[in-house]
């Protein structure tokens, strides 16, 4: 006789809600376009969220009861049709059951023979593919793209610098590295050049021109300069799809700049480099294959429930010279599970790690890339019909429409001044936000505030885009009423 280990569930219960929770999640799913976009979380609500901890149980479906009650209520807003705010993916359900099974099996994904592994290698190896990688390339999966940027930058280093880092430390012999990007550039790349001890004053962050992309010759003095005062460029950042705006950096160019100056090159796709399935936009990023490394969010633009992220290399292995360990409890050896010749956590900081591949795999096998091609193509045919809606408003201004998914535009009126202008459109954007109708974000363009579009939405129609234009048009009439101007 054997008794039922304490922590596992009553397998018949277990089942019952295990299917009343996918029931009840696709009904929720399908119905997501008749809920609020976002709702605020009310105090009550929130007071559940500061109790002790738990030291008795419950029955699970009274869990899931509060669950239903408090948090499902109450979402950040990205699974909804009308939501367009920084850089989050809409989620792609069938991932969610390679989630749940990703749990179920509970594999970590550091070393060691098995499928899963297999999973993982072959997801990088789709992902090359469809970003025209060679095939020499290597890469691993990342928590999200500001991990992938740290993790490119520590290998870059490795590979260019001057000194043994690992070894002796960042400031042997007097090295100072720099790293340069445009002002655009994601501010998780400053983290990166902080955690690395190459300091943010050595981030060169160098001017762009009007459709937001670097400034070639600009950076050119600026490198010169830096090499002149003793300094040792390391590496050059191109954007392929800058946050604020989705503007390309001439990628082409920095690759070739790079080259000449014996620096790494790395791209940030982190949602733009998707802009690479739909053939019509390929041309832009073109210059992607040239780079020494690249990340890209799959939980931005590739739908992907949070979190799932990918760093490619140009060259394998120069993630395991910058992180492999020698460490006897994760040698190799001849047999079994330890003989595997991968190990992904040679290929980055993490050594546990969950099993993202799965929902990756499960979600391109089912529906395969050409449907999410077409995704990607009506998100950007929906954007462009919102840049037209906008110039067609007179009272609409088109601040910024960028190569890619992201318009940035503003409510505005003949006569207003600057600080009138975003007190309208702060309210505005409020006001679309905490009644639920819409959820653009917002950022600063040449010192305006402005909304900010941001399409990685699998769910919406055209529809959404008129709707989002005329509010905005009301609750701007509005908000110059109420301000009394
Ligand atoms: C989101 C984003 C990042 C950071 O990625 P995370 O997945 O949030 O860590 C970096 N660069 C750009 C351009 C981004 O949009």
């Amino acid at each position: 006789m054997h008794t039922d280990p304490p922590l596992d569930p009553d397998w018949d219960e277990f089942r019952a809600l295990g299917k009343r929770i996918v029931d009840e999640m696709a009904d929720h799913l399908a119905g997501i376009r008749d809920q609020p976009v976002w709702q605020p979380v009310p105090d009550t609500v929130r007071a559940g969220f500061t109790t002790p901890l738990p030291t008795g149980g419950r029955p699970m479906d009274e869990v899931y009861e509060e669950f239903r009650a408090t948090i499902l209520p109450f979402p950040r807003g990205n699974i909804h049709p009308r939501f367009w705010g920084w850089a989050n993916g809409s989620g792609v359900p069938v991932a969610a059951l390679g989630d749940l099974l990703a749990s179920l099996i509970n594999c970590t994904l550091g070393s060691g023979g098995n499928a899963a592994m297999m999973v993982e290698e072959q997801v990088v190896e789709w992902l090359k593919e469809a970003m025209g990688w060679p095939a020499t390339g290597s890469g691993v999966l990342t928590s999200g793209a500001s991990m992938g940027q740290l993790t490119a930058l520590a290998a870059a280093r490795q590979a260019c610098g001057a000194a043994d880092v690992r070894g002796e430390g960042a400031v042997l012999g007097g090295v100072q590295y720099t790293v340069y990007g445009s002002v655009e550039t994601h501010h998780s790349v400053e983290k990166a050049v902080e955690l690395l001890g190459i300091g943010r004053r050595f981030l060169r962050l160098v001017p762009v021109d009007d459709a937001h992309r670097i400034e070639i010759g600009a950076l050119r003095r600026t490198i010169r300069a830096d090499r002149a005062a003793g300094l040792r460029p390391l590496c050059v950042v191109g954007n392929a799809g800058t946050v604020n705006t989705g503007a390309v950096d001439p990628l082409d160019q920095l690759g070739a700049l790079a080259r000449r100056e014996g620096m790494w090159f790395h791209v940030d796709g982190a949602f733009g480099a998707f802009a690479r399935l739909v053939p019509s936009h390929r041309p832009l990023l073109a210059g992607l294959a040239e780079a020494d490394s690249l990340v890209l969010d799959l939980h931005k633009w590739l739908y992907m429930p949070f979190d799932v992220s990918c760093l490619l290399t140009r060259e394998t292995g120069v993630l395991e010279a910058a992180f492999r360990s020698g460490a006897d409890y994760i040698a190799p050896t001849e047999q079994g599970p330890s003989a595997y010749p991968v190990a992904f956590s040679d290929r980055g900081v993490e050594q546990s790690r969950r099993f993202r591949a799965l929902k990756v795999w499960f979600a391109l096998k089912t529906h395969g890339a050409d449907a999410f091609a077409e995704a990607l193509a009506e998100n950007l045919a929906q954007t462009a019909h919102l840049a037209r809606l906008i110039e067609a408003d007179d009272r609409l201004e088109l601040v910024s429409r960028g190569d890619l998914n992201v318009v940035c535009f503003r409510y505005v009126r003949p006569g207003a001044d600057a600080r009138e202008l975003d007190r309208i459109n702060r309210t505005v954007l409020g006001r679309l936000q905490t009644r639920g109708l819409a959820m653009p974000s917002h950022t600063r363009i040449r010192g305006a505030f402005v909304l900010r579009v941001a399409h990685h939405n699998h769910r919406s129609e055209p529809a959404d885009f008129d709707f989002l234009v005329d509010q905005v048009r009301r609750l701007g009439d509005l908000a110059v009423r109420d301000g009394g101007s």
